[in-house]
């Protein structure tokens, strides 16, 4: 492999051991859809909130590009150049002009197609890990221009908090509000949900004689997360892809009712679902609501996490 850098430039250098990036899923605190655009595309208006749970990608030199995986997903996700971590890495490599070559391996613990944007996720982690590896010194900002041509949220998987995001969700603006820790609890689901069905589920229920009532604005929220009671900003959170998840996994009722009866603040279905987050008061408090899903049997797993949490980084 040709070095792109000599030893007197003053670019970036390049890393020679493994580079360990860290990313967190995200959920949606609000998912506010427009209308169906001619170009086949939805404006977003939603907030995303990054969480404690993470997948980990490491980048090593290698001679090509491959990749390997452990944990969620192992056997089912094609490794192959439809992989979003394949993508990021030859958009990187493209943009910034130098052979695409690493070894990747992914550790995965955010479950496939949850609506908790695992694969953006680790599209996010490609491009920090890669950019390191390779010493292409690339801004984050930089490196979510690249993530955005691959998919709308991989830039706030990059920069991670609580943002705002409109677009198709790849414009973000972080939201500045005092420090607060809020507790959720995920209860993951057996098998997946497609993105794109679940929103041609919510334009045809949208074309329906009862059409769901869209979800308040993000302003509301915004003005909820100020105010630190999980109380306030329990009725603050929306969803407009709620109803269409429901319709195409009713089971999601059960899991959301078991969640309120195990105590929850409130619950709501992560962005398409199926995934579904529960607030909880503290950390002991989602505990017993982790406890009381799981007891239900109405999910695979029910899990604690916190939130908010910084996007991909090196560990
Ligand atoms: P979305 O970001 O569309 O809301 P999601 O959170 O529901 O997606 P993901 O796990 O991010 O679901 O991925 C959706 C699909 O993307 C998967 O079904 C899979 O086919 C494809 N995909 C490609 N690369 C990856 C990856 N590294 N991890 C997960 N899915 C991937």
């Amino acid at each position: 492999m040709t070095e792109a850098w000599g030893p007197d430039d003053d670019e970036p250098r390049r890393h020679h051991g493994p580079v360990r990036v860290r990313v967190p899923a995200k959920i949606n605190l609000h998912l506010g859809v427009g209308p169906l655009r001619s170009d086949g595309f939805h404006e977003l208006n939603t907030v995303y909130h990054a969480i404690s749970l993470f997948d980990e990608l490491t980048a090593r030199p290698g001679d090509t590009l491959t990749l390997t995986m452990e944990g969620e997903g192992t056997g089912t996700l094609a490794l192959d150049e439809t992989n979003l971590i394949m993508r990021a890495a030859r958009a990187l490599a493209a943009r910034t002009r130098v052979p695409a070559y690493a070894r990747l391996h992914l550790r995965k613990t955010i479950p496939l197609a949850g609506g908790l944007a695992g694969g953006s996720a680790d599209a996010a982690a490609t491009l920090l890990a890669c950019d390191l590896l390779w010493g292409t010194g690339l801004s984050r900002e930089e490196l979510a221009e690249v993530g955005a041509t691959i998919g709308s949220d991989i830039p706030f998987l990059l920069h991670g908090g609580t943002a705002l995001g409109t677009g198709h969700g790849e414009a973000i603006s972080p939201i500045l509000a005092r420090p607060t820790t809020w507790h959720w609890v995920v209860a993951i689901a057996d098998g997946g949900l497609s993105t794109p069905e679940v929103y041609g589920k919510l334009d045809e229920l949208r074309a329906s004689a009862w059409p769901p009532q869209p979800v308040g604005d993000a302003d509301s929220l915004m003005a909820a997360l100020r105010q630190r009671d999980p109380e306030v900003l329990a009725a603050a959170l929306g969803n407009d892809l709620q109803p269409a998840a429901l319709a195409l996994r009713p089971a999601l009722a059960d899991v959301l009712k078991a969640g309120n009866e195990a105590g929850a603040v409130t619950g709501l279905v992560s962005g398409s679902g199926p995934t579904c987050v529960f607030l909880a008061t503290d950390a002991a408090h989602a505990g017993q609501v982790a406890a009381g899903l799981n007891a239900a049997g109405v999910c695979r797993e029910a899990v604690t996490a916190r939130g908010p949490m910084p996007g991909a980084r090196v560990t």
